[in-house]
């Protein structure tokens, strides 16, 4: 017997490294309209690498102490970003002390304890530190660059900052092209800041940005690319990409190094994080759809 045109749509798929969870998705695809990409590990090859570490004045640490503190909670997360801090501390050969009572924030960054010290690292905005410090003009600095910022706090006092950056999968670029050749619009939705969010943008060519989103903001700009131009895709790998991912018409997560939250969220999942899937997807269902109805 010859399978139905759906099924074997959908085993079409599979065999390319694309598993797309049920039936009603291919419809969804064949639909989309807007493609909104999570930016760390997603657009980008979520390798990134410490690239500086600045002590505060008055922090009481060296930049080695800094980073120590920091890796001792960072080994415990699985964010890109933790990686980087974690390899950074383990190449520099510092003796990185254990960490207990860990909890990561999504879209803010994680905390502990060490050598009975609390100890977070997070994102400016998550850190509240006043205008016009130290902290705020060495953020500020590197932000300027195009990279991301991180606070690392002590007792609830900022005692150093350090500076990440990350590159574009090399087949990010042609990914956003092949989808405007297509017609559909593409967006960046990200827990980052603005200026290395628009660095990122710019290299892969995709016009509409937003930053500083908590996961909550990333599902928000989900619903209002939908409100301002029909149904959209969110393709992330993180849990903070999850909310998003469930409310999206089509959540689709790269299985390559991408959460289990995310994977569970979504309805289609690339295996092998290939951007060029996403196109081919989307362009596939809609030629599945026509041969189908
Ligand atoms: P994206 O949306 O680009 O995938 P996230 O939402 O995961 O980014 O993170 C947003 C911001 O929160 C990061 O740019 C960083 O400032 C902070 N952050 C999140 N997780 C961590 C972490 N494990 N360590 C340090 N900072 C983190
Ligand atoms: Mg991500």
């Amino acid at each position: 017997a010859t399978m139905p045109p759906l099924l074997a749509a959908i085993a079409h798929a599979g065999r390319r490294g694309v598993l797309i969870k049920s039936a009603v998705v291919m419809e969804n695809l064949a639909s989309i309209a807007t493609v909104a990409f999570d930016k760390t590990g997603t657009i980008t090859s979520g390798r990134p690498m410490l690239s500086d570490v600045e002590a505060l004045p008055g922090g009481g640490h060296s930049g080695d102490e800094v980073l120590a503190l920091a890796a001792a909670v960072e080994r415990l997360s699985e964010h890109p970003l933790a990686d980087a801090v974690a390899g950074a501390a383990a190449r520099r050969g510092l003796r990185v002390p254990l960490a207990t009572d860990f909890a990561a924030h999504p879209g803010s960054g994680v905390t502990g304890v060490v050598d009975g010290l609390r100890v977070a690292v997070v994102a400016p905005r998550a850190a509240g530190i006043p205008q016009h410090s130290p902290a705020a003009a060495a953020v500020a600095r590197f932000e300027s660059r195009g990279e991301t910022a991180v606070l690392v706090v002590r007792d609830g006092a900022p005692i150093g900052v350090l500076a990440l950056t990350d590159t574009a999968r090399p087949d990010a670029a042609g990914a956003v092209a092949a989808l405007d050749r297509d017609g559909l619009g593409t967006a960046l939705v990200t827990g980052d800041n603005s200026h290395a969010a628009a660095r990122v943008a710019a290299e892969v060519g995709i016009g509409d940005v937003r930053a500083g989103l908590l996961p909550d903001g990333k599902t928000a700009a989900v619903a209002d690319l939908r409100d301002a131009g029909g149904a959209v895709a969110m393709v992330g790998d993180g849990v903070n990409d999850a909310p998003a991912l469930a409310s999206a018409d089509a959540g689709i997560a790269l299985g390559g190094a991408g959460s289990d939250l995310a994977l569970r969220a979504s309805d289609v999942v690339i295996v092998r994080d290939d951007l060029d899937a996403v196109p081919g997807i989307l362009a596939f269902a809609r030629k599945a759809h026509r041969v189908v109805v």
